[in-house]
């Protein structure tokens, strides 16, 4: 499939005709130019663009709300009571996982540190964290902050999954040195299942066996995977997951976040958490006095009720996603980012470099590219011939490709742009 790629705004063209998803690009709204042209949107791994529908879903609570003011959380249309259930299967096919397992709840990061409680249970001779060495800044600050939290040094107590020097990828025989070396002292295997700044795709399952053989639990942050790649969660074995639904999944800047608690640890009520009303039993929750009685599965870590409106936002892209289906959106995905690499790779120019992973099953749409000598003028200059990527200091234009959205001429004409800028 790779090799057929063809250079040229005809085959672009073709391609964008053949295309079984290319209507969808008309129910979002793609942001324009001062003159009123599409811009190339590349940057949904950021933050993701807005379905059209979304503001119906919105308006639907709005209206209940004026109309049925707190009876709307058993008679809205969609009651606001059990509204989480709503996404809940949705959810979890996008994410490869059993309904019982999925709950969207909080933002990710406070996600992350619930799942922390609970699956970080540090001993004197057990406390390390392990993660990846250019793990997302926010990931890395939670882990730290686990650390000091239960009194350990949060220097000492972090391993860091590097790269080998002159590498951007992260191996996996490294990742068993070090647990065959310190294994017994780590209580966590942090990793971003794709990881933000390479692109790079983990293998979820052999991380967590990997982990597990060493009697360490196993959490992924799955931001950059949700809505991007097909993560198979439950077959993972990790023991939990989180994720965002601002950047692959179209629901607003700042929306709720995803949480995976795996299956075996669904009834299990000794698990150590932190509580609220709505992780208790429904049935009882409004007796208000009874003792504390979690529910099973991943809800049974939610602390709040939650923010309808926002949940709606979700709702009108968990639709369209249940309604395409993963194994479509990763077909499209695989070749879009296929015929991105293609026509990057024809420029034949040595100061570009991909240092996302060549194989398509070790990555989603994003290419991260590598520009020698370039600073962040190159990407200013790029925003104003039209293209929205996203610059990584040093070096590094993250562009995605987004197979809801984004056409094969969107990435012909940006490779066309950039090419220009280069050979200015
Ligand atoms: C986007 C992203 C975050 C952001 O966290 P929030 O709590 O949603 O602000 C955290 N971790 C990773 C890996 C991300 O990609």
């Amino acid at each position: 499939m790779l090799s057929n790629y063809q250079l040229g705004l005809d085959y672009a063209k073709q391609l964008d005709k053949e295309d079984e998803l290319s209507h969808y690009r008309n129910q979002f709204h793609i942001p324009k130019d001062k003159n009123g042209n599409d811009l190339i949107y590349l940057c949904g791994n950021s933050l993701g663009l807005q379905p059209k529908a979304t503001k119906d879903y919105i308006n639907q609570e709005l209206e209940d709300w004026a109309n049925l003011g707190v009876e709307g959380h058993t008679d809205a249309k969609n009651p606001w009571l059990p509204y989480h259930e709503f996404l809940t299967e949705s959810m979890a096919k996008v994410v490869g996982a059993k309904p019982i397992e999925v709950v969207v709840m909080n933002t990710l990061t406070t996600n992350l540190h619930l799942m922390m409680v609970s699956f970080y249970k540090p001993t004197a001779k057990r406390h390390k964290i392990l993660i990846e060495s250019d793990a997302f800044p926010s990931d890395k600050y939670a882990v730290e902050s686990q650390l000091r939290h239960h009194g350990y040094d949060d220097k000492d107590g972090l391993v860091l999954w590097s790269p080998r020097p002159g590498e951007e990828l992260a191996r996996y025989e490294d990742l068993e040195a070090i647990l065959e070396a310190q294994g017994d002292e780590i209580a966590l295997i942090m990793i971003g299942g794709v990881n933000y700044y390479t692109g790079q795709y983990f293998d979820l399952k052999r991380i967590a066996a990997l982990g597990h053989q060493y009697g360490c639990k196993v959490g992924f942050d799955c931001a950059h995977g949700a809505g991007n790649v097909a993560l198979n969660l439950h077959d993972s074995g990790a023991d939990f997951a989180v994720w965002c639904t601002y950047k692959y999944m179209n629901s607003g800047p700042g929306s709720l976040g995803g949480c995976f608690v795996h299956e075996r640890h669904a009834h299990n009520k000794e698990l150590n958490r932190f509580t609220g009303w709505w992780s208790h039993n429904k049935e009882t929750r409004f007796n208000m006095r009874g003792e504390f009685d979690a529910l099973a599965g991943a809800e049974g870590w939610q602390l709040s009720n939650p923010p309808i409106l926002s949940m709606a936002a979700i709702k009108a892209s968990a639709d369209m996603f249940n309604e395409v289906g993963m194994e479509k959106l990763t077909k499209k995905s695989k070749h879009i980012t296929g015929y991105f690499e293609f026509l990057l790779n024809e420029l034949n120019n040595t100061d570009i470099k991909i240092i996302t992973p060549t194989n398509p099953e070790e990555r989603g749409c994003q290419l991260s590219i590598q520009v020698k000598n370039a600073d962040r003028s190159l990407h200013d200059k790029l925003t104003a011939s039209g293209v929205i990527s996203d610059w990584r200091e040093p070096d590094v234009i993250r562009c995605a490709p987004i197979p809801l959205y984004n056409s094969y001429q969107d990435v012909y004409l940006m490779v066309e742009k950039l090419k220009t800028i280069l050979n200015d």
